[in-house]
C-alpha cells in the first residue's frame, strides 16, 4: 500500500526498545492461499495480496525482527479472512500464557487490521497502545474512524519517536 513502507523505521526504533528493555515481539503476517475469500476474484474487497511463500508476503526486508521474535500468521482460513491478529489464533491464550498485560501494536493497516486487532486486544482485557507514528491506514478517512472507534474503546496512543 501507498506509504506503508513509513512505518518501518518507526517500527524500528520501537524493537530496539522493547529489546532493550526485554519485552517480547510478536510479529504478525498475512499469509493467504491462493485465490483467498479475500481477493476480489471471489467477490472480497482486496487485490490479491500477501499469497503464501510469495514476495509479498514476506516482512519488509527492512524490518528489523530480532531471532526472538515470535511470529503469528494469520489470512491462513479459507472460509473468511482474519483481519485481527486474535482471530483463531490463539494469540490471547499465548499472551495470558506468558502473563503479558500490555501491548504496543503498530503495523498495516490502521484502518483494517490494526484496527481489528486493537478492538480485539481490549475485547481480550489487554491494555492496548497504539504507536501511531508506526501505523498508516489506507484512507485518511478510515484511519480518523479508526483512530476514534479505537480511542473509545480505551486504547491508548503515542509515538515509537
Ligand atoms: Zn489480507
Amino acid at each position: 500500500m501507498e506509504h506503508g513502507d513509513e512505518v518501518v523505521p518507526a517500527l524500528n526504533r520501537c524493537i530496539a526498545l522493547a529489546l532493550a528493555r526485554r519485552v517480547q515481539i510478536y510479529a504478525s503476517r498475512d499469509w493467504h492461499p491462493l485465490g483467498h475469500v479475500s481477493f476480489r476474484e471471489n467477490g472480497g474487497p482486496w487485490p490479491p495480496h500477501c499469497v503464501q511463500d510469495s514476495e509479498g508476503a514476506q516482512f519488509h526486508p527492512d524490518l528489523e525482527l530480532p531471532g526472538s521474535v515470535v511470529k503469528v500468521t494469520k489470512g491462513v482460513r479459507f472460509d473468511h479472512d482474519q483481519n485481527s491478529v486474535f482471530d483463531e489464533t490463539g494469540l490471547a491464550y499465548e499472551l495470558r500464557r506468558r502473563g503479558i498485560l500490555r501491548l504496543w501494536i503498530g503495523g498495516l493497516a490502521e484502518d483494517v487490521c490494526v484496527r481489528a486487532s486493537v478492538l480485539d486486544g481490549i475485547e481480550s482485557g489487554f491494555a492496548v497502545l497504539v504507536l501511531e507514528d508506526a501505523t498508516r491506514p489506507i484512507t485518511p478517512e478510515g484511519g480518523a474512524e479508526a483512530r476514534l472507534e479505537m480511542q473509545r474503546a480505551g486504547a491508548q496512543f503515542a509515538t515509537a519517536a
